[in-house]
């Protein structure tokens, strides 16, 4: 069972709703996706993380071979080859590792070699087993990583995944296939414009999808109206609050810290597993 934590933009509390439900739960697994900027660790101070590094293949061109004939540029969705009618070259950076561009070529001059790009670092805390990916600096997709990290056999009954935040291409791989989404958003006019292109990301990928709202109190009840014109689930909300914030920059968990937030986070969870378990979640 995999749930996939996303908001519109970064700073809206994904993080902090996917740490602190992982900590209500019994046993659980917490994939931190959000490559570039990673920190569910720092909440959770996982000892002794394993690391293993990332390596992505990106393609090799034989200028003996090649005769410039530019078949492999007109394959490449990602524009990873420059070809004129003198010279042929390939940017290592924007190949997604396809494998399209070897099967086109008409002169076999294309062959693959690996790059390193990040890592995947695991350890655990309590009830969590956490893995998170790190990009390294430079890179510019993080995709591979976030790829591998969900392909891994699940260690928990339950996998919560912290996806990162908007609606990139690593956003897709994050969510794509878990049987529940859940949106964090913020009751303010950027908080519902953010949050209606993750709905629609959802829609198009067929994810169930309910919501938990964040710094409740803010704003008026527009994200409310949305929601029930819409049909989509609200199952919680987590009040705007002074304390969560000085909670939350000391780097301890909400549900560790104060009794108040540990009884909303066993009351969201309890929603998250009943919202599951009911199946009819709004699609
Ligand atoms: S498809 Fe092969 S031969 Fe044609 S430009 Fe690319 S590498 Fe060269
Ligand atoms: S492997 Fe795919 S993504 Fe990478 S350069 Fe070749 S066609 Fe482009």
């Amino acid at each position: 069972m995999e749930i996939a934590v996303l908001s519109g933009k970064g700073g809206t509390g994904k993080t902090t709703v996917s740490l602190n439900l992982a900590r209500a739960a019994e046993k659980v697994e917490l994939l931190d996706c959000d490559v570039e900027e990673p920190n569910s660790h720092i909440f959770l101070n996982p000892k002794t993380p394993s690391e293993e590094r990332i390596g992505v293949e990106y393609p090799i061109i034989d200028k003996k071979k090649c005769i410039n004939c530019g078949a492999c540029g007109r394959f490449c969705r990602f524009n990873a080859f420059i070809s004129s009618p003198s010279l042929t070259i390939s940017m290592p950076e924007l190949c997604h590792s396809c494998g399209g561009c070897e099967m086109v070529c008409p002169e076999k001059a294309i062959s693959y070699d690996i790059r390193e790009i990040g890592s995947i670092l695991k350890g655990t805390s309590k009830n969590i087993n956490l893995s998170w990916g790190l990009l390294d600096v430079g890179q510019l997709s993080g995709v591979k990583i976030i790829e591998k990290l969900r392909k891994a056999p699940p260690t928990a009954p339950l996998r919560i995944t912290d996806c990162p935040p908007g609606t990139s291409c690593s956003t897709v791989e994050a969510a794509e296939g878990a049987n529940l989404a859940i949106i964090v958003a913020e009751p303010t006019p950027f908080g519902i414009s953010d949050m209606l292109m993750v709905v629609e990301m959802l829609q198009t990928l067929k994810v169930p999808m309910a919501l938990i709202i964040n710094k409740a109190g803010l704003g008026d009840d527009k994200l409310h109206k949305l929601c029930e014109e819409r049909n989509i689930p609200i199952l919680g909300e987590i009040p705007f609050s002074r304390e969560a914030a000085a909670i939350y920059a000391r780097g301890d968990l909400l549900y560790e810290a104060s009794d108040e937030f540990r009884k909303t986070f066993t009351d969201l969870y309890a929603a998250v597993t009943a919202k599951i378990q009911e199946g009819t979640v709004w699609q």
